[in-house]
């Protein structure tokens, strides 16, 4: 995690907002909307703290949010969970993974089951909790898993496969064959199921599946939310982890000493969030689906190719070949800011060194930006050409 110096090596998010910042350019690298979520969230939250939601809450989380949780899943998936048992709070959905992957991992013998690209915290969290790593990668243009490298991945040692869907950064959803074939493992292994949902209600084409509605899957999954992406408030870090409580409460043994509690204000917030109207939560996805629209036709019109994604922020794009030599992602972001005042992330920040050259030709841009944002970087990478 450090840098060879021994100082603290930034996130390729930190890294490139602060470039950014520091160019004035365009900010498509780092997922986050450069609007306010709906004015009900916010009131609830500028309320809590005027009547005094100030102190440390429950360690769970405040009881009306773990309500709100276990309604939101019920009224979308049809899940039942006890929010007493099966659900805590957690400080984003980074705290969860971390809290969740310290708390599984028995030592260096287990291994994790990971789709690659992933996000980064994955690889960081899995070698703070001293487990082995081990890889499925997903290829442009779709990103679906090859089902017999994922049969070859997992194994009687693999303590956890971690599933993102829709995926980060790829933007794409797994087909039902490969939701299936994870459970049909993860139980033929005595697995545990991770899956990072936090793009739940950020989906174009079909609805979300959790995992945890399958069959068999249940008991053997934990599901990863966070408030920061279906309300537009990601500097507010408040996410959950759900699942039976036995796998829950291992976490929270965890988590009480990372973070404790969180947010208090922010917590009666997000329950408010969770409670708005289905025709919210439909919004979101179009007016998401319309700005990946329009930055897809961008890029293309940039000379870029572009796969399709099917939920999540961000849309994948091969970089234009111009005939100098291998395209290399790193260098072209680092260069973009200069040449056409946007900033975007190289898809190899999002794989192991070993493998980092599958991906040395793909570049990630964040569509969770204004219209008007999103047309100005169309048009600064058309005058690219
Ligand atoms: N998982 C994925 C796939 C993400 O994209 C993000 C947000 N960058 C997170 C987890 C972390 O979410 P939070 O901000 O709630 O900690
Ligand atoms: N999830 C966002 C992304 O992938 C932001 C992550 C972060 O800043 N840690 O860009």
């Amino acid at each position: 995690l450090l840098a060879p110096d021994g100082s603290a090596r930034p996130t390729i998010f930190a890294e490139m907002s602060a470039l950014a910042a520091a160019t004035g350019a365009i900010n498509l690298g780092q997922g986050f909307p450069d609007e306010d979520g709906p004015d009900a969230v916010l009131t609830a939250a500028r309320d809590a703290i005027a009547h005094g939601v100030n102190q440390y809450p429950p360690g769970r989380g405040i009881p009306d949010l773990l309500s709100a949780i276990s309604e939101h899943q019920l009224r979308f998936y049809g899940l039942r969970i006890d929010p007493h048992r099966d659900v805590i709070v957690t400080a984003g959905a980074t705290e969860a993974l971390a809290s969740t992957l310290l708390a599984l991992i028995d030592g260096p013998d287990d291994e994790v089951v990971v789709f690659e690209p992933y996000y980064d915290s994955y690889a960081a969290c899995v070698a703070l909790a001293g487990a082995r790593l081990v890889t499925v990668p997903l290829r442009w243009p779709h990103f679906q898993p090859d089902l017999d490298q994922l049969r070859d991945a997992v194994s009687d040692r693999t303590r956890i496969i971690l599933v993102n869907d829709p995926h980060n950064p790829t933007g794409a959803v797994f087909t039902a064959e490969v939701r299936d074939e994870v459970v049909r493992l993860a139980e033929k292994h005595d697995a545990v199921i991770v899956t990072d949902e936090v793009y739940e209600h950020l989906i174009f084409d079909e609805p979300h599946v959790p995992i945890a509605t399958l069959p068999g899957a249940w008991e053997r999954t934990l599901t990863i939310s966070s408030g920061g992406k279906t309300f537009s408030t990601t500097g507010w870090k408040i996410g959950w982890v759900s699942g039976p409580s036995a796998l829950v409460d291992a976490v929270l043994a965890v988590k009480q000493f990372l973070t404790y509690v969180n947010g208090a204000p922010f917590q009666p917030a997000i329950a408010t969030g969770l409670r708005l109207p289905d025709t919210y939560f439909a919004a979101i996805a179009s007016a998401l689906r319309a700005k990946r629209d329009l930055l897809g036709t961008g890029l293309r019109a940039a000379g870029f190719e572009v796969s399709v994604p099917s939920g999540s922020y961000f849309t994948v794009a091969r970089i234009p070949d111009r005939g100098d030599g291998p395209a290399d992602a790193a260098d072209f972001c680092r260069a973009l800011p200069a040449r056409a005042g946007v900033v975007a992330i190289p898809l190899t920040a999002f794989a192991g060194p070993e493998h980092r050259g599958d991906y040395a030709e793909l570049v990630r841009f964040a569509a969770c930006k204004r219209v008007e944002v999103l047309e100005e970087a169309a048009a600064r990478l058309g005058a690219m050409l």
